[in-house]
C-alpha cells in the first residue's frame, strides 16, 4: 500500500529506504556502533555484520563475499573500475565504452582523455540498442577496458553484456558493467554475465544513498583508487559505512525476494501506463526498444511540447516524473541518450520518463492516466507551435 502523499514515478533516480532495510540499519547507529577495525569482541561483532552483508549482496550477483568492495556508490565504483584498469595495465590507454553511460561513466572517460586516454565511445541505433559487432571493431591491442552498462537509466533498454564479455575474454580485454539500474529488475548472475568488474549503488534498490559495491571477479588484476587503510582487504580505504552496508545487504535480499513481483505486477502497471498513453494522447512516441527492456521503465515523448512544462504541472498533480537523469535536470540540454538515439532536440526536449517501483499501485497510474491527457492537451493550446 502506498501511503506516500505523492506518485512517485522516478525510482530510476532512487528509491525509498524499505521500512525492512531501517529496521536491519538502526542496531549498527545505536548497539553495535564500534569500528570493524578493532580486535575486541563488542567490535568484531560489528564487522560480523559486515561479513554478512558481504554475503547478501554476493548472492545477488551469485558472486563469492571476497569478490566484493564495498564503496561509496555507483560513481565511485565505475570510477575504481576504469583506474584500476588502467593502473595494472600501464602500457594500455584506450577505452570502449558508449555513448549513452551515465554521466558518472561519461565523465570519468572524458577526464581520462585529458589525460592522455583514447576513449571510443560507441554509437547506438535509433532504438538505443547497441551493435555487438561495433563493440568488437573498436578493441584495439592497447584498449584496457571494455565498459557498457547492463539497462540503460533513461530508456531502460538492456545491453548484450554476457556476449560483449566474452568478446573481451577472447581478445584478453577487462570488462566492466555499470549494472546500477539492474538489481531487482533483472536477474542478475556473475557467472552468466562474465564480467570482470560489476558497479551497483545501493540507492536504486531500497537502501540508502551513499553506498554501493564493485564486483572483482576473482584473479581479476586490480588496484584500489581510494587508498588509505587496509579496510576491504586493501582494495578500498577508509572505515567502512557499517549501518549503510548492514542496509544494503538486506536490501539485496528484498530485492531478489522481490524479482519476481518487479517482473509481473511492475512491468502490468509500467505496461498499461506506456500503452494507454500511447493510445490515447495523439503524437506520443515511445524512446528506445520494446524489449530487450527493464520492466520498470516507460520513456514516452509528447511531441511540441516541452517536458520542463509536463512536469511542473504533473508535480503540482502530486507526480515525480523525470525527463532523462536526475543527474542532468536542471541543465538546458537536451538528454545525451535521446541525442545518441538520434532524437531532434524538441522532441527530446519533449520527453519524460517514468520508472516504476515496488511500492507503485495501480491508483498511481489511474492517477497519472488521469492527470496526464488534460496536461498534455492544456500545454498545446498555450504553446505558438499548434
Ligand atoms: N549508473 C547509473 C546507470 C545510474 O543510474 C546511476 C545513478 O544515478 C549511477 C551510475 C550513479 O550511482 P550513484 O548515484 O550511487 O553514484
Amino acid at each position: 500500500m502506498n501511503t506516500a502523499p505523492f506518485h512517485y514515478f522516478d525510482h530510476n533516480a532512487t528509491t525509498p529506504v524499505a521500512p525492512e532495510v531501517v529496521a536491519a540499519m538502526l542496531p549498527l547507529l545505536t548497539e553495535w556502533w564500534g569500528n570493524p577495525s578493532s580486535a575486541y569482541q563488542f567490535a568484531q561483532e560489528t564487522s560480523r555484520r559486515v561479513d554478512r552483508a558481504r554475503e547478501q549482496v554476493a548472492a545477488l550477483l551469485n558472486a563469492q563475499p571476497r569478490e566484493i568492495v564495498f564503496t561509496s556508490g555507483g560513481t565511485e565504483s565505475i570510477n575504481t573500475a576504469f583506474h584500476s584498469a588502467l593502473l595494472v595495465q600501464p602500457g594500455r590507454r584506450h577505452i570502449v565504452t558508449t555513448a549513452v553511460e551515465h554521466s558518472a561513466g561519461l565523465k570519468c572517460c572524458e577526464a581520462l582523455e585529458r589525460r592522455g586516454c583514447a576513449v571510443t565511445f560507441l554509437p547506438v541505433a535509433g532504438d538505443g540498442t547497441l551493435d555487438l559487432a561495433a563493440v568488437k571493431r573498436a578493441i584495439r591491442p592497447e584498449t584496457a577496458i571494455v565498459s557498457v552498462m547492463l539497462a540503460n537509466n533513461e530508456t531502460g533498454v538492456v545491453f548484450p553484456v554476457a556476449e560483449i564479455a566474452a568478446v573481451c575474454r577472447r581478445h584478453g580485454v577487462l570488462c566492466h558493467t555499470d549494472a546500477v539500474q539492474a538489481p531487482g529488475k533483472l536477474q542478475l548472475d556473475v557467472g552468466v554475465l562474465g564480467v570482470d568488474y560489476l558497479s551497483l549503488s545501493a540507492h536504486k534498490l531500497n537502501a540508502p544513498k551513499g553506498i554501493g559495491l564493485l564486483y572483482v571477479r576473482r584473479k581479476t588484476p586490480f588496484q584500489p583508487y581510494i587508498v588509505g587503510g587496509h579496510q576491504e582487504r586493501g582494495r578500498r580505504g577508509g572505515t567502512e559505512n557499517v549501518p549503510y552496508i548492514v542496509g544494503f545487504g538486506r536490501a539485496a535480499e528484498l530485492a531478489m525476494s522481490r524479482l519476481a513481483e518487479e517482473n509481473t505486477r511492475v512491468r502490468g502497471l509500467r505496461d498499461r501506463l506506456e500503452n494507454t498513453l500511447l493510445a490515447t494522447i495523439p503524437g506520443t512516441f515511445r524512446n528506445g526498444a520494446v524489449e530487450p527492456r527493464l520492466p520498470n521503465t516507460a520513456n514516452l515523448g509528447f511531441a511540441g511540447v516541452e517536458s520542463e512544462a509536463i512536469l511542473m504541472l504533473l508535480d503540482q498533480a502530486g507526480i515525480c516524473a523525470s525527463a532523462g537523469s536526475a543527474c542532468t535536470t536542471g541543465s538546458l540540454e537536451p538528454s545525451h541518450v535521446l541525442a545518441a538515439l538520434g532524437l531532434d532536440p524538441a522532441r527530446a526536449r519533449s520527453s519524460i520518463r517514468f520508472s516504476l517501483g515496488v511500492e507503485n499501485t495501480a491508483a498511481d497510474v489511474d492517477h497519472l492516466l488521469q492527470h496526464l491527457p488534460p496536461i498534455i492537451a492544456r500545454l498545446r493550446e498555450l504553446s505558438p507551435e499548434t
